[in-house]
């Protein structure tokens, strides 16, 4: 097994999924550390083709790997494609792990998610309630895939040596996120409505459930931080939380939206609407005990949030908005 820390100066480092939320932030995260980020374009590279992915690798053998991507999606996306959801995530897990392992990848760390835990979890949810429960029947096709990549690398782990590791992030946010109101979640949902509120001039903004709901939100840029952290210094089987281990109600949050947005009108709740989960929060410790920890807290977050939101989609709130 090779030694930590994992020294990622002078080495290959390829991010999976480089167009995504996640892999933008650790290609960003990634320009600090004297690597050589390796991507590819997804012309040139389809990972659901696992002749691709080989010949792939073959050619630009890569001494690490962050697997960043996956097909993602609320929770109408999963309940409407749930053979795309498992499908996908499958393949790409497979493929990527795979051709790592064979063409000698020396540490991948591979990216789960914290939907993959029991729906009924205990709360903070420490990394032993994995596989404990059923899970969230909406999006149990792609928690699937993701709990086959996380025992693709752990059996390899075991049974070869390989140095690989997985981690699972909580809710995040940040630039890249998906502000279509459909497949979007709360964080870019949210911005986007109360800033269309705000240039309307509406009186009040509808925020779905009723407002009660804990949710643990994480800047994606402190996900790359921790993921980097993480590949330089920790090799074990367990599938690490990755989190700031603090939440608040969705009512606390939207008000919060709405003071980062500028938006002075009503808040008022659908209670039609579906709440999920009554709480999602990630037990940390371990993380912590490694030497890390979140650092850019929630209205520091949002403010960025919002700033790249404006920057990438100014078009939002120019032309007449659908009303939420
Ligand atoms: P979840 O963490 O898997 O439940 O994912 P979401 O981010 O979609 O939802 C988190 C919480 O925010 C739930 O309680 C939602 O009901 C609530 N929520 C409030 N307004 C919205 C909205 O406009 N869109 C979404 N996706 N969730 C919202």
């Amino acid at each position: 097994m090779a030694a930590t820390p994992f020294e990622l100066a002078g080495r290959r480092v390829f991010v999976a999924g480089h167009r995504g939320m996640v892999g933008s932030a650790l290609v960003r995260r990634l320009s600090g550390e004297r690597c050589q980020v390796l991507v590819a374009p997804r012309a040139e590279l389809d990972l659901l083709d696992r002749h691709a992915v080989d010949a792939w690798f073959d050619r630009a053998r890569p001494d690490a790997v962050f697997l960043a991507a996956a097909k993602v999606g609320g929770i109408l996306a999963n309940s409407s494609y749930p053979y795309e959801f498992i499908h996908e995530n499958l393949a790409i897990a497979l493929n990527v792990i795979d051709a790592a392992h064979r063409f000698g990848v020396a540490k991948l760390l591979f990216l789960g998610s914290s939907c993959i835990y029991p729906k009924l979890a205990p709360q903070p949810i420490t990394e032993e309630s994995l596989l404990t429960g059923p899970l969230e029947p909406t999006n149990e096709p792609y928690a699937i895939a993701k709990i086959a990549g996380l025992k693709l690398v752990e059996s390899l782990r075991r049974g070869h040596g390989s140095d690989f590791i997985s981690v699972m992030p909580t809710n995040l946010y940040g630039p890249g996120d998906n502000y279509d109101p459909e497949a979007s979640h709360v964080v870019a949902a949210l911005i986007r409505r109360f800033h269309e509120a705000k240039l309307r001039n509406d009186p009040q903004v509808v925020v779905w459930g009723t407002g009660t709901p804990r949710r643990e939100f994480l800047h994606v840029d402190d996900l790359a931080d921790a993921s980097v952290h993480l590949m330089k210094v920790y090799s074990g089987a367990c599938a690490l939380n990755i989190g700031t281990g603090e939440d608040v109600t969705i009512a606390e949050f939207a008000r919060q939206v709405a003071a980062t947005v500028g938006y002075r009108g009503r808040i008022v709740f659908d209670a039609e609407k579906p709440d999920g989960t009554p709480r999602k929060l990630l037990d940390v410790s371990k993380l912590a005990a490694l030497g890390w920890r979140a650092r850019i807290a929630l209205p520091e977050g949002l403010r960025l949030a919002y700033a790249s939101f404006r920057a990438e989609h100014p078009e939002i709130g120019r032309a007449p908005a659908v009303r939420a």
